[in-house]
């Protein structure tokens, strides 16, 4: 009798994709060039994700890596990652209307730097050094914020009073990483205090749960992603943490067909920044690789939504 070949499944995690601020801030794009016709020009990529930004490309969105090449009193839309003051000044002197794609949660860490600075307190922000992210944070108090990226740097962290010391981070780390830098910091600094409420966001830390359900479960885990997009890399460490193989991919044509060789179960996942046709077309070139039966898996419910940026609802409700 001929050997049987063992069944091959995909377990796709839910949730994945698209969170609240990247559809508001990709929305915000969309509407933008609706209501006032291109080009809208917006300040670095709206959301990171390649294909988001060729398709907003497309439509007549143009893409700077700063204010300063936005010709004088045209439209600059600023992205979902955040923007420091200064880039707010500049914007206004070079009398650029603005909309601000700033996702509400990372406005939420922007508003605790500034308080926590107003206070004199010196801030550890972890975080990776030179995402936007943790700039425009950083922007919001420089005097006050010390980046903290990765374990080795905690020892080399100066503080003016250890008993007026608070940590805030950037919105898409690891949450199990980041509770070994916290706890490397409160050995150094036992008074540090926690930030009010998590920065890292409800969508960041909703994959990574739901990746280590699927991780745990399968033999390689793809998640479809960009290569400068913090969460979506985090979705790839997490899923090797579970001793599953894990590759990022821009979309099926970066799958290799050996990655597959005697794999069974394969996870799929996808960042936040990542729209669902991506991970369709990753379902289908497994699907011709013998892994048609799909199964999604749901670890957490959610149903969060942002409104639009106030200075384009005000002209959408005008027009
Ligand atoms: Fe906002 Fe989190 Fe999405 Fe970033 S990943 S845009 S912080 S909801």
């Amino acid at each position: 009798m001929e050997p049987k070949t063992p069944a091959r499944r995909v377990l796709v995690a839910k949730p994945r994709g698209y969170c609240a601020g990247v559809d508001r801030a990709v929305e915000a794009v969309e509407k933008a060039l609706e209501q006032y016709g291109a080009p809208i020009y917006v300040r670095k990529q709206i959301v990171h994700n390649t294909h988001v930004v060729r398709t907003l490309e497309e439509r007549g969105a143009i893409f700077v890596e700063e204010t300063a090449e936005v010709p004088e009193g045209e439209i600059v839309v600023f992205s979902a990652h955040g923007v420091s003051p200064m880039v707010h000044a500049e914007a206004g002197q070079r009398q650029l209307r603005t909309i601000d794609a700033t996702c509400p949660l990372v406005t939420k860490v922007h508003n605790e730097a500034k308080r926590f600075a107003n206070q004199d307190y010196d801030i550890l922000l972890i975080g990776h050094e030179g995402h936007e992210e943790v700039e425009g944070t950083a922007g919001e108090a420089p005097d006050h914020i010390q980046l903290v990226d990765g374990l080795d740097s905690v020892d080399r962290i100066q503080v003016k009073d250890p008993s007026k010391l608070v940590w805030l981070s950037q919105t898409t780390l690891s949450v199990d990483e980041t509770i070994e830098t916290v706890t490397k910091l409160k050995e150094r600094f036992p008074t540090l205090l926690d930030p009010p409420s998590d920065d890292i966001c409800y969508a960041t830390q909703n994959r990574q749960v739901a990746v280590k359900e699927i991780a745990a479960q399968s033999q390689l885990v793809i998640v479809v992603g960009s290569e400068n997009s913090s969460n979506s890399k985090r979705l790839v460490e997490v899923a090797k943490g579970f001793g599953a193989a894990s590759y990022l991919v821009d979309n099926a044509s970066f799958v290799k067909d050996e990655w597959l060789e005697g794999v069974t179960t394969v996870g799929v996942t996808s960042g936040a920044s990542v729209p669902e046709e991506l991970v369709d077309g990753v379902l289908a070139y497994l699907a011709g690789h013998g892994f048609a039966d799909v199964e999604e898996v749901e670890s957490v419910k959610e149903s969060m939504r942002f409104a639009l940026p106030h200075e384009l609802r005000k002209d959408l409700r005008a027009g």
